[in-house]
């Protein structure tokens, strides 16, 4: 489907993701960025019935850092030395860590004669692993949506914030899957190196959260104009955000102090003491190991939190109805 193809439809029936019963929205093969969506209009309070879901990357859908299945490998680099000799300059040039390692990357591919454009890095997208269930996982909460909201007219989005390479997850399997990807992005031919165009820091993630939020997800609309909490059109009540750690802090305290949820994820193992630290200090209402199978743990918590936000919905509308039923009385 033509991104043309999808700005018709969405204009001939701007709200039909939010037409009754399922659901899920169809996979699309666009890059996801590059919508050029208009700001989604203001909605009524019944009109809130899209949850969304808001994942990170590294270390929550993918147990390694992606550069490290991918770019790395390819220009024969150690990755514990990388990210060293990358941090260590960061420090010592006070500058910023995200930018240092998309800067150090290219250098070195140059330094070893290596070219790698933007095919070539999605291409590269294709290696990353996966924690087990990940592919399925899109479909089978679709399912338990579809059959938890009954006829209640609920659509599902899943939204990816991330730090990582946008180019790198386009690459993925599941890249199709995401309503909207927010991800560090690459400039090329900008320069002689390829130069960071948008760089996502773990503080600067919380502006996708606003712009979910909000329904202002084109980044050349600003998201700092005042819009009253009534007409934002996905209430952080309606989503969950899924991290796996310390620089998922910043995003989860913000859904939490909004009424949202979080989940954190950690690998088989010792991983788990994180998570434990985070709960402990209320970072996340639930956390569990990153297996995302139908029936493990992540799962039966995530369905809980979506019991409780399609309940909330249905206590909202009938609150809505009451009040117009009242304003006629
Ligand atoms: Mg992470």
């Amino acid at each position: 489907m033509t991104e043309r193809t999808i700005e018709r439809r969405r204009k001939a029936a701007p709200h039909a993701d939010q037409a009754p019963m399922l659901v899920a929205e169809p996979p699309s093969k666009k890059p996801a960025t590059r919508k050029k969506s208009a700001p989604t209009a203001p909605v009524k309070p019944f009109e809130k019935k899209v949850i969304a879901l808001v994942y990170d990357f590294d270390g929550t859908l993918s147990p390694k850092p992606m550069q490290e299945y991918t770019f790395l490998p390819k220009i024969g680099e150690d990755p514990k030395a990388f990210w060293a000799e990358s941090n260590k300059i960061a420090k010592e040039q006070g500058a910023d860590g995200l930018i240092t390692y998309m800067h150090l990357m290219y250098k070195k591919a140059k330094a070893k004669g290596v070219r790698i454009d933007r095919e070539d890095l999605v291409a590269l997208g294709r290696d990353v692993e996966l924690f087990p269930g990940v592919e399925s996982w899109f479909d089978e909460i679709a399912e338990y949506v579809r059959i938890a909201a009954e006829t209640h007219g609920i659509t599902l989005r899943h939204y990816l914030v991330s730090s990582g390479l946008t180019e790198i997850i386009e690459g993925t399997s599941i890249y199709p899957r995401f309503h909207n990807v927010f991800a560090s992005e690459y400039w090329f031919d900008a320069y002689d190196l390829p130069y960071p165009k948008r760089v996502i820091t773990d503080t600067g993630k919380t502006q996708y959260l606003f712009r979910i939020n909000k329904g202002v997800e084109n980044l050349g609309d600003s998201i700092n104009d005042h819009m009253p909490e009534t007409v934002r059109p996905i209430p952080f009540s309606n989503m969950i955000y899924f991290g796996d750690g310390e620089t998922d802090v910043p995003s989860m305290a913000v859904m939490r102090k909004n009424g949202g949820y979080a989940v954190a994820v950690h690998g088989p193992g010792k991983q788990r003491q994180k998570c434990v630290d985070l709960f402990k200090a209320g970072r996340c209402d639930f956390f569990a190991q990153a297996d995302y199978r139908r029936g493990s743990d992540l799962f039966r918590r995530t369905c809980l939190l979506l019991d409780r936000i399609l309940a909330d919905i249905r206590v909202r509308e009938e609150m809505w109805r009451l009040e117009k039923a009242a304003a006629k009385a």
